[in-house]
């Protein structure tokens, strides 16, 4: 199982990536897609309720693996950290790069399973590590 680099009170107390506005809908994953966005032009995951996301255990793998992804870049895969997360802009970049190559196998393998969940890369993200 891949390790969680940012607690679990963390992510329950700031829920930011359970957000999204239409620039940002790429990030969506496919079982969670809204019906709609509100007219300032955001939405909030419908899976999500006031204790957190309703799909617990089961919710989709690149919301498991936040806000590390893994990423097509040309011809190479990689892991890369979204900056949109606080808790990241706030991590020093050897936890980061020591996180990333630590589960560098694990990340591959899982993102493997779940295609859906690799994504073009994009602005917004760091690339840590090359796989
Ligand atoms: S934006 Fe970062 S800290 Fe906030 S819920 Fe998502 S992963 Fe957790």
């Amino acid at each position: 199982m891949i390790k969680k680099f940012l607690s679990p009170e963390i992510c329950a107390e700031c829920k930011g990536c359970c957000f999204f506005g239409k620039d940002d809908a790429w990030e969506i994953p496919a079982e969670c897609y809204p019906r709609a966005f509100g007219g300032d032009g955001t939405v909030r995951c419908p899976r999500l309720s006031e204790s957190g996301c309703a799909l617990g255990d089961g919710k989709p793998f690149e919301c498991k693996l936040y806000p590390f992804r893994v990423m097509n870049m040309g011809d190479n895969r990689v892991i890369a950290v979204s900056t949109y997360c606080p808790e990241i802009r706030t991590s020093p970049l050897s936890a980061l790069l020591e996180f990333a190559e630590s589960n560098r196998a694990e990340m591959l393998s899982e993102a493997e399973k779940h295609p859906g969940s690799i994504k073009d890369y994009r602005g917004g993200y760091v690339v840590l590590k090359a796989l």
